[in-house]
Parts: structure tokens; C-alpha cells; sequence
């Protein structure tokens, strides 16, 4: 291949809103069949608003906050930004945090005002005996039907409380999964989230969930996305993958394309082949598109 028209492409690609680490980068680009993308921050805005809170019997949204709200406040997760920024509006000043721990992919525990509070995924709570009666069950089934994350919510060994965590799909996404079909690829959503969230997240945007046929992958701990690609490149494709966040960088570097949201971690783009200026989606398929054309000028 000719250098020239090498360098030529990686020029174009400024233009369309694409950073290319090097030329060489063009012929992997070139040949990708499937594009698994991250969830949160990737396909959706990954800008969190808490937007309900659902309290069992007997207790408070005042209190859930203010235990909740100041342990969230501890995590720089987008999940806990959101909930510690909602409760601050809501109850005002929040409690100490006594003591605190980031469980990875799952949430946070700790001990606030005294209590030994627990906040995330169901499953969490269960490994402390803790379990969402039904009508906290039921609440959270309704908002994971609807797209959003549910966090439980426990302290002093008893399930309290669903906060409901809502993050909104980037205009541009539907239109950018059907330009990356259209090119041939095969979409896959990836997440460490609820399934039936990715389910819902993934109808709203075109990616095909039924079948059974592996186009949501949901509930994958951050350590495990890499092995999600691996598996995929050993039934022989050629995968690329878009993320944003720290839990992607070792999936974007196992891909035979990374490619990193601009607006994401500086890990995720160090990670990558390809930066997304914008964080627009649509700019994937746009540096598919150019790495053909500059190909097929070269040979
Ligand atoms: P993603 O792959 O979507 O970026 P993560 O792997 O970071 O998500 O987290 C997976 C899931 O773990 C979240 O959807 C959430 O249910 C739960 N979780 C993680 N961190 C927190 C937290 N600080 N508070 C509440 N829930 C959390
Ligand atoms: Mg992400």
C-alpha cells in the first residue's frame, strides 16, 4: 500500500470527526464484520438523572436519600453521581460517610449515621441476605422494562428502598445502527447492566434482541468484557469495539479495532485505534466507509 494515500485517508478522517492513532489502522478497519458497543456513556448519553424513588413499607424517601445520597456520594460511578446529586437536591445536606467500598460492577456498601448501608444490583443486597419484597420487585421490574437502572437500596440487613437511575439514548445512535448494518457489520450491545434493560435499550435503537442469536450481552463484569471479544474473534470475527469508561480499555485493546467515545475516559482512548471526536456513533460508520473507499483507491 501506497504510504501517500494511507496518510491521505488518516487526513480524511479528521474531517468526518475521526481521530486515527496511524495509517496502518485503515487496513484493520477495512475488514471488521461485527461492532460490539458498550451501553452506558457509548449508545446512551451516560449523563444519569435519578429520577424515582420507590420506598418499602415503614420507611422514608427522606431517610433512603440521605443514607443512599452520602455513600453514592463516595463513588464516581455515573449511577452514584446521579443518585448523590438527586438526594443533595432533595433532602439538602447529607450524612458522614463512616466508612466505604466500591464493589466493581455491582455497587457500593458502607457504614453511614451508623447504619450499614448497601446500594446496586439486587444481587448485591442478596449476598448480605437482603431481598426486595414484592413491590419493590415490582418496581424495579417496571423500570428496567422501561430502559432504566434500578438500584437497590438496604441497610441493617433488611431491603429498603428502589432508587430509579435514568440515562438517555444519544439521538444520533439509531440512525449510526443502521448505517453500521447497512456496511455489513453485525451490531452487538455489551453491558455490565440489568438484561432487561439492555433488551429495551437495544429494541429502541435497532439492535436485533430476540433469537437468542448473542446481540445483547448484558450483565458482564467489567473484567469480563475482554473476554466477551476474545470469544467472538475465536469463532473468527473480526471485531470492533466501541467504549467509552476505565471497565472498557482492556476490550478496546483486545479488539481488532478499538474504537473510544471523545468524550469518554482518557484509558478508553489510550486504549483505542479510533477516537470519535464528538461521541457520535454515526462517526464509526463514517471511518468504515472512508478506510473502504482509501483502500480500494490504493489497490
Ligand atoms: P456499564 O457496563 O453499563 O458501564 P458497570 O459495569 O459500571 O456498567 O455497572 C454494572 C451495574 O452495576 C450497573 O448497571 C448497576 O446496576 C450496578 N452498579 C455499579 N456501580 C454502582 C453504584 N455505584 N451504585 C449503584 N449501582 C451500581
Ligand atoms: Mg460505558
Amino acid at each position: 500500500a501506497t504510504p501517500l494515500a494511507l496518510m491521505v485517508g488518516t487526513g480524511r478522517g479528521a474531517q468526518v470527526g475521526v481521530l486515527i492513532k496511524g495509517p496502518e489502522t485503515l487496513e484493520s478497519t477495512r475488514k471488521v464484520d461485527t461492532v460490539v458497543l458498550d451501553k452506558t456513556g457509548t449508545v446512551t448519553t451516560g449523563q444519569m438523572t435519578l429520577v424515582d424513588v420507590v420506598v418499602g413499607e415503614g420507611e422514608t424517601k427522606e431517610q433512603t436519600l440521605r443514607l443512599a445520597g452520602a455513600l453514592e456520594g463516595a463513588s464516581e460511578h455515573p449511577i452514584a453521581r446521579a443518585i448523590a446529586r438527586g438526594a443533595g437536591e432533595m433532602v439538602g445536606d447529607l450524612p458522614a460517610v463512616e466508612s466505604f467500598e466500591n464493589v466493581e460492577g455491582m455497587g457500593v456498601q458502607g457504614i453511614v449515621d451508623g447504619h450499614a448501608v448497601v446500594a446496586g444490583r439486587e444481587s448485591l443486597l442478596a449476598d448480605w441476605a437482603q431481598y426486595l419484597g414484592p413491590e419493590l420487585k415490582e418496581a424495579k421490574l417496571a423500570a428496567e422494562r422501561a430502559g432504566k437502572t434500578a438500584v437497590a437500596v438496604g441497610w441493617d440487613g433488611v431491603a429498603r428502598a428502589v432508587l430509579v437511575v435514568a440515562d438517555a439514548i444519544k439521538p444520533t445512535s439509531k440512525d449510526a445502527i443502521r448505517q453500521l448494518r447497512e456496511l455489513g457489520l453485525r451490531p452487538i450491545l455489551l453491558t455490565g447492566d440489568n438484561e432487561t434493560v439492555a433488551r429495551s435499550v437495544a429494541a429502541e435503537v435497532g439492535i436485533d434482541a430476540d433469537g437468542g442469536n448473542g446481540s445483547v450481552i448484558a450483565e458482564v463484569l467489567p473484567k469480563d468484557k475482554v473476554e466477551v471479544v476474545r470469544r467472538l474473534q475465536e469463532e473468527g470475527r473480526v471485531v470492533a469495539m466501541v467504549g467509552d469508561g476505565v471497565n472498557d480499555a482492556a476490550a478496546l485493546a483486545q479488539a481488532d479495532l478499538g474504537l473510544a467515545m471523545g468524550t469518554g475516559t482518557d484509558v478508553a482512548i489510550e486504549a483505542s485505534d479510533l477516537t470519535l471526536v464528538r461521541g457520535d456513533l454515526r462517526a464509526a460508520a463514517d471511518a468504515i466507509r472512508l478506510s473502504r473507499r482509501t483502500l480500494s483507491t490504493i489497490k
